[in-house]
């Protein structure tokens, strides 16, 4: 097998399990591997440590698919480790009320690069790596047998595929069905997701939860939901008992889906407005309308997919908690989140603090908020834990 030869002193990453092998951690590769091969890693003494795919594009020049030198990574290796995943989701008490999961969430299931949720008999997947696009059709035939779901649509139009060389693709992998409303339930709501053509794979099954803890807060109180998408959020307020919610979002095709998704549900359709606006402009515009509120929801975009991006991240984050807290009554929350990989549940923290302290507000944190459990953290992989959330209590 081509071999990947580690420099002196920078096995210990690889040693802790840690899946990702940076290109300066190198010290030479034998046999010129191919874009997705799979390739034994060797420390510089020769200690067999891993077997990886390597990925001569990226930064991140392998990704480990097994610290077992034992194992073969072949068809029934994505075949076990998809059906242990699968089982992990089975075993989950949002198995009871929900057909809508993240089946496979990357390295945190041993799957570097490969990202699947499930949509009621739809899958969708993403092939975001050198070596998941390697396998690709082995482990679509192993997500059909494991799932026994037909249809497959793939999402591989992240931008992190671009850091890997691959070209965008999307469409049907597998199978072929109409799937821009596939419908799901949540905790009793009905949705509908556009897999063809929503944000990422189409809906987001992380905030599963905590669209929950919403519903259990909003009674009695006047919402904005503020980046709405498709309404999670906002649904699960009205569901709980909100006054009224108001839901601002800039897509027009996701506020769309999201009147689709209140008519699919026995909720009072008078105690909800959607406005297609800029965040940033409108909490000013509700600001000088004099307006304020119980319970504001902040589920913004990634401001900062990487670690690059954290100085103008910052700067929106604080902007929007900012106004968020002077829009918020004596008494009101603000559930504040991130889902920026490149900033920390610290720094976050501190930005919001900061935000808090230039709106002359005070604020206590009273909960925090991470990813639903479809959406696990592999120890060896803290780069997992990207949702962060904050529930604060205006005093
Ligand atoms: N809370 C949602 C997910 C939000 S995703 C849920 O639970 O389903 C982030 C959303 O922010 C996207 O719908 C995107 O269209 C929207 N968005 C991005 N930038 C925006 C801006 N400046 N103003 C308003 N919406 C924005």
């Amino acid at each position: 097998m081509k071999t990947l030869v580690l420099k002196a002193g920078r096995d210990k990453s690889v040693k802790r399990r840690h899946p990702w092998i940076f290109s300066g951690a190198i010290e030479r590769v034998d046999g010129n591997p191919e874009s997705g091969e799979t390739v034994l890693v060797k420390s510089a003494q020769g200690k067999i440590l891993a077997l990886a795919a390597w990925s001569p594009a990226s930064q991140i020049r392998a990704r480990v698919w097994s610290f077992d030198p034992g194992v073969t990574v072949n068809g029934e290796f994505f075949g076990t480790k998809i059906r242990a995943a699968a089982a992990l989701r089975a075993a989950l008490p949002a198995s009871g009320h929900t057909n809508a999961m993240r089946l496979v969430h990357a390295e945190s299931d041993g799957l570097p690069g490969l990202v699947v949720d499930r949509y009621d008999d739809v899958l969708v997947a993403q092939f975001l790596s050198a070596g998941a696009e390697h396998w690709r059709e082995a482990i679509l035939d192993a997500l059909a047998a494991a799932t026994g779901c037909e249809a497959i649509y793939e999402r591989s139009d992240a931008e992190v595929r671009s850091l890997e060389g691959l070209a965008p693709r999307i469409g049907f992998a597998r199978g072929n069905r109409q799937a821009k409303r596939c419908p799901i339930a949540e905790h009793g709501l009905n949705f509908r997701v556009d897999v063809e053509a929503g944000q990422k794979t189409g809906f987001f099954l992380d905030q599963r939860e905590n669209r929950q803890r919403i519903r259990a807060l909003a009674e009695g109180r006047e919402v904005l939901d503020a980046f709405c998408y498709t309404g999670g959020f906002s649904l699960a307020a009205l569901a709980g008992g909100a006054l009224h919610v108001s839901a601002v979002d800039s897509s027009a095709e996701a506020l769309d889906i999201a009147r689709e998704n209140l008519a699919a549900n026995p909720l009072d359709a008078s105690r909800i407005a959607f406005a297609k606006a800029d965040v940033f402009a409108h909490q000013r515009l509700l600001r000088d309308r004099g307006k304020s509120f119980g319970l504001i929801v902040l589920d913004p975009p990634k401001f900062a997919p990487t670690a690059a991006q954290v100085k103008n991240a910052a700067r929106a984050y604080k902007d929007i908690n900012l106004m968020a807290l002077k829009l918020l009554k004596p008494g009101g929350l603000l559930a504040s989140f991130s889902c920026s990989g490149g900033v920390s549940a610290e720094l976050f923290q501190s930005i919001v603090a900061g935000a808090a302290s230039d709106a002359g507000v005070d604020a206590k944190i009273i909960e925090r908020f991470g990813a639903a459990a479809d959406h696990p953290v592999a120890l060896n992989f803290p780069e997992g834990d990207y949702l962060k959330g904050l529930l604060l209590l205006r005093t």
